[in-house]
């Protein structure tokens, strides 16, 4: 007798007679104590995660078929069901709200200052007793949560079905990159395997992004009230992680198979699902700074040429692309070298080869911040 149960939930209806459903799959006991949660397609134009879900769907089944679920999981395969329904001239566009502009995956809530309000009195001496009754604040304080607009509404749901869980995974991917992964700092190095099982050549870290995307909703209340209250153990309870499926055309069969796989061993030898792993493979990479990231933008308009790809690693200085204007007459350069200002790994860089001042042209990971604490340290 298996345990999966499929649960929808209706946002609100922003315009008459068009209210939309989120569906998620739920697995395993669902008091279990233990809980995982996944989801794919917050930015709903990231398609490689809706096929790793594909795939995780038939290990889980086949999980549950072997009463195997240790915990409760929670799949949200297409998380966004207001992204993916924005068509624009041929394309799907789902990572802004075309109602405010505004990025599914920023400003999510932080309410970490009034679950402190609450707790401060009733904290004790047991990190069990602490987490069971910040959750529970929690999740009385997203219940109570009116949400402006529909997004709004989207994004507390989406909270609803994480705010409690242990694990959590976000599934993206960037535009032609390496696989990555985003993590609170706290996190690691007790996140390490993560980033090991999945083979992510790229870790980044931050405390606070500045902008509030899902993964830190999730976990970064936990160290924010860990700082409050030195007094009383309060773990970082929810281990929340960003991961960047490499890029939006990588999208295959062998290898959405492989990231689901990879995903189920990781959930395995946290004891979620029952069943020994396989052997950890080497972390490819150390963990940097997300301080550390150069976003590298161009600084003149023209058409792009990359002397660099995504995996590459590059000195402070090297030039990365080169920015080409055909209508340069002298008074101004035919060729504008783009330079990266640190050392370290190309991971990301943009799929169109259009250039205009500001715009981000790669990403890359170095070593040492270049960034203040506080400042947006996100692409837009
Ligand atoms: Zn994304």
């Amino acid at each position: 007798m298996g345990t999966k149960t499929i649960k929808q939930y209706t946002l609100p209806a922003a315009s008459l007679g068009n209210a939309r459903t989120l569906k998620a799959i739920h697995y395993g006991d669902q008091s279990a104590g233990r809980k995982a949660y996944i989801q794919a397609g917050l930015h709903a134009d990231e398609a490689p995660g809706f096929v790793v879900m594909h795939h995780l769907i038939d290990l889980f089944d086949r999980a549950d078929a072997g009463n195997k679920m240790e915990g409760h999981m929670v799949l949200v395969p297409v998380a966004n069901p207001i992204g993916i329904s924005q068509w624009r001239d041929e394309f799907l566009q789902g990572r802004f709200d075309f109602f405010n502009n505004i990025n599914f995956n920023r400003q999510y809530p932080d309410f970490a200052a009034q679950i402190a309000e609450q707790v401060k009195d009733r904290l004790g001496s047991s990190a069990e007793d602490n987490v069971a009754l910040i959750r529970k604040t929690a999740g009385e304080i997203l219940g109570g949560i009116s949400p402006a607009d529909e997004a709004a509404a989207l994004k507390r749901q989406l909270l609803m079905l994480s705010f409690d869980a242990d694990i959590v995974l976000d599934l993206h991917c960037d535009y032609q990159a390496l696989m990555h992964v985003y993590l609170g700092t706290p996190l690691w190095q007790e996140a390490a395997d993560l980033s090991a099982q999945l083979g992510a050549e790229v870790t980044l870290l931050a405390e606070d992004s500045g902008v509030t995307p899902y993964d830190e909703a999730c976990s970064r209340i936990w160290w924010q009230l860990a700082k409050k209250f030195p007094d009383h153990p309060i773990p970082s309870a929810c281990l929340a992680a960003t991961v960047e499926l490499r890029g939006m055309a990588d999208v295959s069969h062998a290898q959405a198979q492989q990231d689901a796989q990879n995903i189920f061993w990781f959930l395995q030898r946290r004891g979620l699902i029952k069943g020994a792993a396989p052997e950890l493979p080497p972390l490819p990479n150390e963990a940097t700074p997300l301080r550390a990231v150069e976003h590298l933008k161009a600084t003149a308009p023209g058409v792009v040429v990359f002397l660099k790809a995504p995996g590459d690693r590059v000195d402070k200085g090297e030039v990365i692309a080169e920015i080409v204007n055909p209508l340069a007459d002298g008074s101004e350069d035919r060729i504008t070298p783009v330079k990266s200002a640190v050392s370290g790994i190309v991971f990301s860089i943009n799929t169109d080869r259009y250039a205009r001042p500001g715009r981000i042209l790669a990403k890359i990971a170095g070593k040492e911040p270049i960034k203040e604490k506080g400042e947006n340290l996100l692409s837009p």
